[in-house]
């Protein structure tokens, strides 16, 4: 394990920035002198300043020294706004790929800002205004339905104008709990819906731009590959600075065990244990419809794939929520420069990555100590390589 030397991480948050022009620049000089090959995908659409916007996937083959086969894939962005902290954990890593042997053994795939319009704009959703981790429904899987008890919150959720400094929604959002229980509104808000496509967690009428894109190249990207390891970094989830691994409910026990036996340090969670655990410090439970983790387990990349959700939490819920509910207002209703559509990027971002040096210093130094376990555990030659599991 590597362990950063603390004023090295202190340099680090100290040149964490949101901003995603200064964000690829640094990732794509890390990648090539890192000695990848880089691949960029422009979408349609410009950025602030007519800048292009692209998601860069840069790709290192291993140094021989692991058997073949084994890749760690690290991604970053797919949540726009999140993508500032995630760049960064991949940039600093990238610049220590030669004091890291694990991570100089295995082929590495480092996806850059999946979702590069929501990043430049400081959005959680893509230029659709879809949330990517709601559009991988699975074949059959119809883009239709919302969750149960969605009707009664979306008013509340979807504002027709720009929220005012003070609302009431925070209040009214508290007494929806206290009526349905903080699972049922959790699930209801954040679960995906598939109809209002002005709205919050819009899982999309089809597959996204990304989605397509992961179709068609997903697989070259990994190459040939008997056990892949994918760290998908995110934030505004679970306590303040703390990284924890969420995996998908339907992955077997024998797997969170492995994830456990490798990531010690680190909090694996999925669903099932939450339920069997009652009291369990998880600051919320819900489940999500079309999450690029299952479509990935379910796509077969590798005999072995595992994905985990590397989330590292933020602000409270419900804070959370009220903020992005107040950008997605702004973003519809007000111009992109007036100070309600400014204010509401601002909050937001500080929802998402804050400001605060020690949330900062915290959270690079376990994405990078999440990423040396993942690469040691893909080039260890005794790692079991478990067969595909049944389709269901
Ligand atoms: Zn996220």
């Amino acid at each position: 394990m590597i362990r950063t030397h603390e004023s090295a991480l202190e340099e680090e948050a100290r040149r964490l920035t949101t901003d995603y022009r200064t964000s690829r620049a640094r990732f794509r000089a890390a990648a090539f002198a890192a000695g990848c090959d880089i691949e960029s995908l422009p979408i349609e659409r410009r950025g602030p300043d007519d800048q292009v916007l692209a998601t860069d996937i840069a790709i290192r083959g291993g140094d021989g020294s692991a058997p073949d086969g084994r890749t760690l894939i690290v991604s970053s962005g797919l949540h726009g706004v999140e993508g500032g902290f995630g760049s960064a954990v991949q940039s600093a890593a990238l610049e220590r790929i030669d004091s890291m042997p694990s991570l100089r053994a295995i082929r590495t795939v480092w996806i850059h800002a999946a979702n590069p319009f929501g990043f430049a704009l400081g959005r959680r959703f893509d230029q659709e205004n879809i949330d990517l981790n709601r559009n991988f429904l699975l074949a059959g899987d119809p883009y239709d339905g919302v969750p149960d008890g969605y009707d009664r919150l979306a008013p509340l959720l979807i504002p027709e104008r720009p929220a005012g400094r003070f609302d009431l929604f925070g209040l009214r959002m508290a007494g929806e709990v206290i009526r349905s229980g903080f699972a049922a509104v959790a699930n209801a808000s954040v679960g995906g819906q598939y109809r209002d496509a002005r709205g919050l967690f819009f899982g999309g009428f089809s597959p996204s731009d990304w989605h397509r894109r992961c179709r068609e190249r997903m697989c070259d990207w990994i190459g040939p590959t008997e056990l892949a390891i994918h760290l998908d970094l995110h934030t505004g989830f679970g306590p303040w600075g703390v990284g924890q691994l969420l995996l998908d409910a339907t992955v077997e026990r024998s797997e969170v065990e492995r994830w456990r036996a490798r990531f010690g340090s680190f909090p694996v969670i999925t669903s099932e244990r939450v339920e069997q655990s009652g009291g369990e410090k998880v600051a919320a439970v819900y489940t999500t419809r079309g999450d690029w983790g299952r479509w990935s387990l379910e796509e077969r990349l590798a005999d072995d794939y595992r994905y985990a959700c590397f989330e590292f939490g933020t602000y409270r819920p419900l804070k959370v929520l009220a903020g992005l509910r107040a950008e997605n207002a702004a973003f519809h209703h007000a111009e992109t420069t007036s100070p309600a559509a400014r204010r509401s990027r601002r909050r937001l971002e500080e929802l998402f990555v804050p400001a605060s040096l020690d949330w900062r210093r915290r959270v690079l130094g376990q994405g990078l100590e999440g990423i040396a376990l993942g690469a040691a555990q893909a080039a260890d030659s005794r790692e079991p390589i478990m067969p595909p599991r049944p389709l269901p």
